[in-house]
């Protein structure tokens, strides 16, 4: 109802006037324009994360995203030279414990651990640079910078990559097959030197087979997988292993899988002076057809740096196309594919629930808190700083 709606709108309000510096509520670009109007910053996940940890006099961090967001803020301002200068903790809240992320969930520690150890009998591990993309849980973060490697993001993946290179003779890259091999190729690495690591993470088989069943993936995909997962060296031969230059982690953002190549030709026949903007999460095929691939910032600049009047096709989430358009309506902004992908984690913060977190908070009883335990941070703080010196 419009009345509850204006209600929690003010005392939302009202809690961020008595707060004042001492909250920050970060808003995602994939949030409502509800959610957005109450956020301090708006951006991606790890600059908003980055930001935050930078603000002095923060008490507590409102993290409108999904859960392995609210990890890295929590990982950067509680980092102990941060700590040193504070008198407690900053609290770190996401507004509904079960924002996950099935990409960041394909990945578990425990399935890393054993491909790690099954590599060792057949390669030096040593001469693995493990990378994982930010999108992925604090855990996996804290394997990487423990074993030398790094934190990347959508923005700086190939300079990470070229950073790992020249550091060691191969890549492992979690939990995103497409940003990794998207990442491989515009690298110039040879096809016969990217192979796909395949496993049986339930949540990987599950993500498939929906989208199996709605024809994105060929009949069949979920058979082939569990076949190789069955097989050692998640089903590579040890000679394509000893042969590989990058290993890539079965692993996809289940929204961004919605995108075809399809969906662009039919953009192009419809808008023949638009340009295709997709993100590197999309399918290599998809990332092939389009015009350019970049990181959610990326996708802004370049609608909010192009002509009055422009035409796009973007090719990422459904909320990040409408609060775009609200923002440059002189552009014209479409989705790319007519089934509009909506991320469900991220549609799980609602202004109730942000309501309900603030209000718990003020109460001095804060639910939802996201802590993580300091040896998995100091392993992911170091995976995450050597990715800032990467540039
Ligand atoms: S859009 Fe994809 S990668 Fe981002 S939170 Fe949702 S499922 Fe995860």
């Amino acid at each position: 109802m419009e009345s509850d709606f204006q209600e929690l709108n003010r005392q939302i309000q009202a809690i961020k006037a008595k707060w004042g510096k001492r909250l920050c509520i970060l808003g995602h670009y994939y949030q409502s324009s509800d959610i957005l109007a109450h956020a301090d910053v708006t951006g991606d996940s790890f600059l908003l994360s980055k930001e935050a940890a930078a603000r002095d006099g923060c008490d507590a961090i409102v993290f409108c995203g999904v859960h392995f967001m609210a990890e890295t803020a929590d990982i950067l301002a509680n980092a102990p030279n941060r700590l040193a200068q504070r008198e407690k903790p900053v609290e770190v809240l996401l507004p509904n414990p079960d924002a996950g992320c099935p990409m960041a969930d394909m990945a578990t520690l425990k399935g890393v651990e054993a491909a790690w150890n099954e590599m060792a009998e057949y390669i030096d591990v040593d001469q693995i640079a493990p990378v994982t993309y930010v999108n992925s849980s604090a855990a996996i973060k804290s394997f990487c910078g423990k074993r030398g490697g790094f934190c990347c993001t959508s923005s700086n993946a190939d300079k990470v990559l070229r950073q790992a290179f020249s550091e060691k003779k191969r890549v492992l890259f979690l939990p995103d097959e497409h940003l990794g091999q998207n990442t491989a190729l515009k690298f110039g690495i040879p096809e016969s030197e990217i192979i796909f690591w395949n496993h049986s993470n339930s949540e990987m088989i599950e993500k498939t087979a929906a989208l199996e069943q709605i024809a994105f993936l060929p009949s069949g995909t979920v058979k082939s997988y569990e076949k190789a997962a069955a097989r050692p060296l998640g089903g590579n031969d040890p000679q394509a292993l000893r042969g590989a230059k990058i290993i890539l982690w079965r692993g996809f953002c289940p929204v961004h899988q919605l995108f075809l190549p399809r969906d662009i030709a039919k953009f192009r026949d419809d808008h023949p002076e638009g340009k295709v903007a997709v993100h590197p999460e999309c399918r290599r095929d998809v990332v092939f057809a389009a015009d350019t691939a970049g990181s959610t910032k990326r996708l802004l600049d370049l609608v909010a740096q192009s002509e009055p009047g422009s035409v796009w096709g973007i090719g990422t989430e459904r909320r990040f196309i409408e609060n775009v358009t609200r923002d440059y309506p002189d552009r014209k902004i479409y989705p790319l594919s007519p089934e509009k992908p909506c991320c469900p984690n991220m549609a799980k913060i609602t202004l109730s629930r942000l309501h309900q977190t603030l209000v718990s908070l003020d109460e001095g009883n804060p639910v939802y808190r996201v802590a993580v335990d300091e040896s998995i941070a100091a392993g992911a703080r170091l995976a995450l700083e050597r990715m800032l010196e990467c540039g």
